[in-house]
């Protein structure tokens, strides 16, 4: 069985689905790795240096294709390439199928079966596949760094013959993935943090780092079996506003990264709470991309809103891409080597397995998640 691995469409993305390190992985299953010409350039990876761990390099993207049985990306594939692919390929690859409905439907209408990274089970066992927390846990750190970078102070208390600078103070608003490593990060920097989030099972986890956990009582909050934060109300969502207006003005850095599965990003901070901060602060909204935490940010831009830098950089984790993708790469090689058939030396989706099941996409025609199938039939009616 042939394994395709193009090289990324968008050339502004520094990550990269496979390294040399994973390519091993892949050849013991015994299938035939080929990757495009200049893969791994981005991250300054010779063509070479994949070649001598076996995988082989082609240059004819279209035919490469066009011949694989499973093709591996990073991010979403263009819906041309689509278009070349064998009936029944497998695809793998984030997809962001709540906001990319064209192409599942694209995806469903060319016969492939799409495995898509986003829908992977937030499962124990499924974790090592599971690159939404990877990369999330990336961003989270990058967040930091970035805000620690651009504001106009030190994070740590310093004391000085020439006085005492006060420690930083970071308020980080949504505590999963991201926001925990965002918690250790500015921690190890010596800020002063304090975090926030709607389910309130992670105040333990906030206070084992270190952290202050802001509680603010909106009621009835929770959770879904997957672990993903329920949606407020208006209502809950304003009082969850009133009360965090004091904490966003205390703050030199707000990092935000409140996410809701399959909706837009629930608004928190709003242009009062920015103008009430002190100049000079930075925030950092993790969700610009979904609709953003923060009022007056904007998707992949840094703004100054009334001396508040704020930044919608969605890419957080391609600034640390070679970790980011040697974590990607180890979760796209275990989800292959899950689904893998080691005698017939073939990928069998079993849909009875419940990663396959989660995580398939699109199979035979058929868009296979309800949420979406729902949601694509409801734009095609209109
Ligand atoms: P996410 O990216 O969906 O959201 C980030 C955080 O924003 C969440 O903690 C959520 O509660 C919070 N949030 C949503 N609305 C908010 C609001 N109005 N105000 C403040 N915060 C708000 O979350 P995630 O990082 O994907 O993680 C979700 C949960 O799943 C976490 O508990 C995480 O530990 C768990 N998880 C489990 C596994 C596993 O078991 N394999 C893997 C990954 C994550």
């Amino acid at each position: 069985m042939r394994i395709f691995v193009p090289r990324e469409a968008n050339p502004d993305e520094a990550r990269v689905p496979l390294i040399p390190a994973t390519v091993q992985k892949l050849l013991a299953l015994g299938a035939e790795l080929q990757i495009e010409q200049g893969l791994g350039q981005s991250l300054f990876i010779a063509d070479e240096v994949y070649e001598q761990t076996g995988a082989m390099i082609v240059s004819d993207r279209r035919q490469a294709l066009a011949e694989a049985d499973v093709v591996l990306r990073l991010n979403k594939p263009e819906l041309e390439d689509i278009a070349l692919l064998k009936r029944g390929a497998v695809h793998a690859s984030l997809l962001d199928p709540f906001r990319n409905l064209e192409l599942v439907t694209a995806l469903a209408a060319a016969q492939v079966s799409a495995l898509c990274m986003e829908l992977i089970p937030r499962t124990t066992y499924a974790q090592k596949m599971d690159a939404l927390s990877s990369q999330a846990s990336l961003a989270g750190y990058a967040a930091v760094i970035l805000a620690a970078e651009r504001i106009d102070k030190a994070l740590p208390m310093m004391t000085t013959p020439a006085g005492t600078i006060a420690p930083a103070r970071v308020f980080i608003v949504g505590v999963g993935v991201a926001g925990l490593q965002a918690i250790a990060t500015a921690k190890r920097l010596g800020a002063r943090v304090e975090a926030y989030d709607t389910r309130p099972v992670v105040e333990e986890q906030v206070a084992s780092l270190g952290a202050k956990f802001v509680k603010i009582d909106v009621g009835e909050t929770g959770q879904t079996e997957q672990g993903y934060a329920k949606a407020l109300t208006e209502e809950q969502l304003e009082l969850q506003r009133q009360a965090m207006a004091r904490f966003c003005a205390n703050a030199d850095i707000v990092i935000t990264t409140a996410q809701l599965f399959g909706r837009p990003a629930p608004r928190i901070i709003t242009a009062e709470m920015v103008a009430g901060m002190r100049p000079g602060s930075v925030i950092v909204d993790l969700a610009a991309s979904t609709g953003g935490n923060v009022t007056g940010s904007q998707p992949d831009e840094e703004v100054i809103v009334g001396g508040v830098r704020i930044i919608g950089l969605s890419n957080l984790p391609g600034h640390v891409a070679r970790d980011a993708s040697q974590m990607y790469a180890s979760n796209i090689a275990n989800l292959i080597e899950h689904v893998w058939d080691k005698e017939a030396k073939a990928v069998a989706l079993n849909l009875e397995d419940e990663i396959v099941s989660g995580s398939l996409l699109t199979h035979q025609g058929e868009i296979r998640e309800p949420m979406i199938k729902e949601l694509t039939e409801r734009t095609e009616a209109s």
